[in-house]
């Protein structure tokens, strides 16, 4: 059985733990069956899991935020409950916080940060390495292990019609070591990792003052902005915009790259959205290659007369 765990903003469940839950179907269908899934919280979550080929769900009853290591603690106890061959979940934040923990706890291995997995003799799980340019391959024994998966590295759609089982756990929440104080959540804008459109620009924009026509796009798209690592490094934008090896990896419909040369490590972040635009002066730039759709003009032009043409279409 491999079992997900699947964080959730308001019982919603987040797109990368249901990319988690497509990796497992696909794990399912090379080794060790059923999918199953768990979560903390007080209610059901808003979709039943089982349109995501989860046969059943179980939730552990937490009343409050709790801490990573109080998670940690009682996923390691469900671990021990349920045996489960593997152990996946969203290679997030708190994804990343915690795999390391319920190894330990568990005694479970880990490969962290995957984006594939293939069965030749035994079942491998593929990493990126070299910025992308190569892949590498890891395995278990034969006892499985816990698998943590990159937002973005496989789709999060539905593929069934089925409705999963759900049942609680009871299972006790230990104190914490750590003291949750204040939550505060981004309004707005959809997150970067989630977003279907987003609007990124790099050091062709010459200076920050001249982001104005970077936001006015995005805002007329309903689209998430991003920008390339050096104008983050430089204070241009803020560090949670940068995209690419170093920053978040994207997969969403639309990617339009304004001002930005497609160097390896910005492709190895956004390689995998659906439909590439790249808005750059210099014909010879490499990002035209990944291009689904050009524009070789100066983006000061080029970026003022798409806004208009947006503005105009909206207002018909
Ligand atoms: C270990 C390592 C990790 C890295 N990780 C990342 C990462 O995660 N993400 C990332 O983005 N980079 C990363 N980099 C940096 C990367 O190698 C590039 O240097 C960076 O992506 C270049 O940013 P840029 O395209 O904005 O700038 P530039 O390479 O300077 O390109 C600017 C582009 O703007 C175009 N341009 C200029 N003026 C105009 C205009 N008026 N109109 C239209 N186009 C114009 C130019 O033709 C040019 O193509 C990493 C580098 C290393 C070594």
């Amino acid at each position: 059985m491999i079992l997900v765990f699947v964080e959730h903003i308001d019982f919603q469940p987040k797109k990368s733990s249901l990319e988690a839950l497509n990796f497992a179907n696909s794990l399912s269908t090379i080794d060790s069956g059923e999918v199953k899934a768990i979560y903390l919280g007080t209610r059901e979550l808003s979709i039943n899991l089982g349109v995501f080929g989860v046969k059943e769900v179980y939730r552990i009853d937490c009343e409050h935020n709790c801490g990573s290591d109080q998670i940690a603690a009682v996923l390691s106890d469900a671990i021990g409950k349920l045996s489960p061959k593997y152990f996946m979940l969203s290679h997030s934040s708190l994804g990343k916080t915690i795999a390391g923990q319920i190894a330990v706890k568990s005694g479970m291995g880990l490969i962290s940060g995957a984006v594939g997995v293939v069965k030749e003799e035994k079942v491998k799980f593929r990493k990126t390495v070299f910025s992308g340019k190569a892949y590498a391959y890891y395995g278990f024994n034969e006892n499985g292990g816990i698998v943590t998966v990159v937002p973005n590295s496989i789709s999060a759609e539905s593929s069934s019609n089925e409705l999963a089982q759900y049942s609680t756990l009871n299972l006790t929440i230990p104190q914490s070591q750590i003291r949750s104080v204040e939550k505060k959540l981004v309004k707005g804008k959809t997150p970067l990792a989630e977003a279907t459109i987003v609007v990124s620009a790099g050091r062709g924009m010459k200076d920050p003052s001249n982001w104005g026509m970077i936001d006015e796009l995005a805002d007329l798209l309903g689209a998430t902005t991003a920008c390339s690592r050096p104008v983050a490094d430089v204070g241009w934008r803020p560090h949670h915009e940068h995209v690419g090896q170093t920053g978040i990896a994207i997969r969403p419909n639309v990617y339009i790259a304004i001002g930005i040369s497609g160097a390896i490590q910005h492709l190895a972040g956004v390689n995998n959205s659906r439909n590439i635009i790249v808005i750059n002066k210099d014909p010879e730039a490499p990002f035209f290659k990944a291009a689904d759709y050009g524009i070789c003009g100066d983006l000061f032009e080029v970026v003022p007369k798409l806004n208009e043409a947006i503005r105009k279409a909206k207002s018909v």
